[in-house]
């Protein structure tokens, strides 16, 4: 059972670092690339050489954190103990591994020193404990998984032999495992088509996926759709992001009106150009103005009750259209009428681009009353938007 890691502490462990005797540059260093990779580091504490506070660091930081990573005090002598805490905090007893026990003998060996069997220590393993070889060094470090899907990694103290560990051993553990929060994401907001078509467009094997991980949802609105990703140790979030939105793109970009928090005013409004719009509206109580009236680029609303005479003289939608630009003296003109029908909302809309260039279709919004009407008006946005086309 691993567990994602989002919270780390670090334990800095010398008596020397108490005294001033040594800086603790590890934590720091360890900080900032944990950091980096979307963890977040709660604390870093520095300890002395004692068995009792070591092993109540390393208590109290598991309570709290995912991952706690120690350096310092694995080397031979008595005063070492790291790996005594690590083994008393987890009930473990400590063996002497024959496979590290033979490393080390032949490392005295090729040197032409005596073995000193002090230095066993450096062979000892615990359960759920994996040896970290040191390629700098006599102390190799540990990688403990704890039942719970915590870890805990112990390093050496000296920094040129703690950070090769940490680069090519610990990380891509770490990795393996889940690290932090370097994701990435983004929304599509689609008109025009619906979730099962959707499904049936992109296939329903790229809804599956878990990374980019691909889902839908179904707002008044948009249909959004939103793309996430994590890194996975080759590419980052951002990098799996950009791959993913290239694939999906071609094949949806032609329902794609806005990305991100992007409204019907922003998409339109980039579509516009510079070009300002009249609107009128018939019998929406007024929902076109509610959703488009805070845009700088309509520059002229109209509200007509359906069997007012103004709305009566002008059947027309395509000529009310024409006029409202004309009238208002802008770029575009606007018009849309909706009549409940059988519970439904029958919706007809407009759009004037230019003197002689109308067009005009009717489309249903699902269920009538004042969701009738605010899909009416989605239904406006939405072909006026068609209309104007890309920019
Ligand atoms: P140790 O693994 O405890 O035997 O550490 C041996 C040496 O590593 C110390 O004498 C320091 O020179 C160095 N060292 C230990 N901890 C740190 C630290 N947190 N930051 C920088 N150097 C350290
Ligand atoms: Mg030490």
């Amino acid at each position: 059972m691993a567990t994602r890691i989002g919270r780390a502490e670090l334990l800095a462990v010398g008596s020397e670092l108490l005294v001033g005797e040594t800086r603790d540059t590890n934590s720091g260093d360890l900080a900032r690339e944990l950091a980096s990779l979307g963890v977040e580091v709660q604390r870093a504490s520095a300890l002395p050489d004692r068995l009792e506070p070591v092993a109540d660091a390393f208590r109290s930081a598991l309570e709290r954190a995912d991952l706690v990573v120690s350096t310092g005090g694995l080397g031979p002598t008595p005063d070492d103990l790291t790996r005594e805490a690590i083994a008393r905090v987890t009930g473990a007893t400590p063996h002497v591994d024959p496979e590290l026990e033979a490393w080390l003998r032949g490392l005295f060996e090729r040197r032409g020193l005596p073995f000193i069997e002090a230095n066993l220590k450096q062979a000892w393993l615990i359960d759920g404990a994996t040896a970290l070889p040191n390629p700098n060094g006599t102390a190799p470090g540990w990688w403990v998984e704890l039942p719970s899907g915590k870890v805990i990694v112990a390093l050496p103290g000296p920094p040129r032999e703690m950070r090769p560990m940490w680069h090519d051993q610990v990380l891509p553990r770490l990795r393996a495992q889940g690290l932090g929060t370097d994701r990435a994401a983004e929304t599509l907001r689609l008109t025009g088509i619906g979730e099962s078509a959707l499904v049936e467009l992109v296939g329903e094997e790229v809804l599956r996926r878990r990374n980019p991980e691909v889902a839908t949802y179904a707002r008044v609105d948009a249909l959004d759709v939103r793309i996430s990703t994590e890194a996975d140790g080759e590419r980052t979030a951002a990098e799996l992001l950009d791959a993913a939105l290239a694939e999906l793109l071609p094949v949806i970009e032609r329902y794609v009106f806005a990305r991100g928090d992007e409204t019907w005013p922003d998409a339109l409004g980039k579509r516009l150009a510079g070009r300002t719009v009249a609107t009128v509206e018939i019998g929406t109580a007024g929902r076109v103005a509610a959703l488009l009236g805070g845009a700088e680029w309509l520059v002229f609303g109209e509200l007509l009750a359906p069997e007012s005479a103004l709305a009566e003289a002008h059947p027309d939608a395509e000529a009310f259209a024409l006029r409202m630009r004309e009238v208002a003296g802008a770029d575009v003109g606007l018009a849309v009428r909706a009549r409940e029908r059988d519970g439904d909302m029958t919706v007809t809309v407009a759009v004037a681009l230019a003197d002689g260039d109308v067009h005009q279709v009717t489309r249903t919004a699902f269920l009538g009353g004042d969701m009738g009407r605010r899909r009416a008006a989605l239904i406006a946005a939405a072909e006026l938007w068609k209309r104007l086309g890309p920019a």
